[in-house]
Formats: structure tokens, sequence, C-alpha cells
């Protein structure tokens, strides 16, 4: 497990600036990146995101789609808890949207993957609502580089109700594709990762 961290970032005009940051986490050198929300009450006690209940999901729906989870890299719009585990405002995303920016111009990710709304009006700021666009491949641009872009629901809206475990698992499974499919075009050199992600 590795973390990015950017330690020298100024976070001033933030509202959540001086809570304990949440640094993104996992094998970054596969270029497959996940982002959600924000770290909940979990996450900010042990430093890790995605280890709550919404994480226990993405765990689940990862493994269901025999998707290993530690050879990827996990990491969240906003770097710190918003009070009270509310939706984090949009000063705060304004100001760690350029920490999620900095993480994207290190990995360069092949294949970047936004758990939510959040994380997807972020990427694709341009995009329609989640419905439309959610287990598509969609591009976009950042900094001049094209980056592929799956947006898929946040655990946190199945666990609501939002859509069915059966629905939210056929995504993973789509992803899965997506993986396999990027790796063999653009990975092939490494075919102990191919084997290992897609069983060939
Ligand atoms: S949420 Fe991001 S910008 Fe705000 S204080 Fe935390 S790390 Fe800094």
């Amino acid at each position: 497990m590795s973390k990015l961290e950017f330690s020298t970032f100024k976070c001033f005009g933030c509202t959540l600036k001086g809570k304990k940051k949440v640094w993104g986490q996992g094998n970054y050198k596969n270029k497959v990146i996940f982002i959600g929300e924000a770290p909940g009450a979990n996450e900010e006690k042990f430093g890790k995101p995605f280890i709550g209940r919404s994480g226990n999901l993405l765990n689940i729906m990862l493994g269901e789609a025999g998707i290993d989870r530690e050879l990827f890299y996990v990491t969240n719009v906003v770097k710190c808890r918003p009070y009270n585990n509310r939706k984090p405002r949009v000063n705060e995303i304004s100001w760690c949207e350029r920490l999620l920016k900095l993480e994207i111009a290190k990995i360069k990710p092949y294949l970047i993957v936004t758990l939510g709304s959040t994380a997807t009006n972020v990427i694709l700021p341009n995009s329609k609502s989640m419905k439309l666009i959610v287990g598509k491949i969609n591009k976009i641009k950042i900094d001049s580089y094209l980056y592929l872009v799956f947006p898929i629901y946040h655990p946190s809206y199945v666990l609501r109700g939002g859509i069915g475990s059966e629905e939210y698992l056929n995504l993973f499974l789509s992803l899965k594709k997506v993986i396999c499919g990027i790796y063999l075009t653009q990975y092939r050199r490494l075919r102990w990762l191919i084997s290992e992600i897609c069983g060939k």
C-alpha cells in the first residue's frame, strides 16, 4: 500500500483546514484510480479511504467481480471529513480539487473510476445526470492529457436503496471488462498483471 501525500499543499481558504487528512492509498502504478466523495468517521480515525460501510460494500462488489482492490489506488475528492458527515461544500470541493488534480497528474491513470455524483461532477464537469453516464466510458482532457472515465454510483447510494445490489454488481462486472480491455491494449508487457486481474 502506498500513500500519495502532498504535505506542502496549502489549504488556506478551505473550511476544513486543520482537520486530519485522509490521503489516497493503494497501488497507483497499475494506473486505475477510484475516486469517492470524502472520508467518513472510520476513514478519518484510521487514515484510510473507503473502510467504513461504503468501503465494505465497495470491497464486496470488487471481490465479486474479481477485481482485487489492493491492486489499485483509492482516493476522495475531499481529503478531510466534513463536519457531522455532511456533504462537502462547494468551497471545500474547489479547494481540494486541486489536490486531486495533483494526484491525477502524478499517476496519469489509464482509467479513472468516479464513485458517485460528487466525484463525477468534478472530473466530468459538463456531464449530464449520473443515470445517463453511469457504466459508460467518457473522455475528458485535464491539463492536455486525455483520460478515460468510468462513473459508478457511490456505495452509499446503494446502501440507501438507490439501486439494487444486482444492478450495482453489473456495473463492476462491466468495469472489469473495461479494465481488461485497457490492459490488453496498453499494458500487454505486464503479463502477470493481466493474468492477475483478467485471468488470462
Ligand atoms: S479538504 Fe482538502 S483543501 Fe480542505 S483542508 Fe482538507 S486537504 Fe485541505
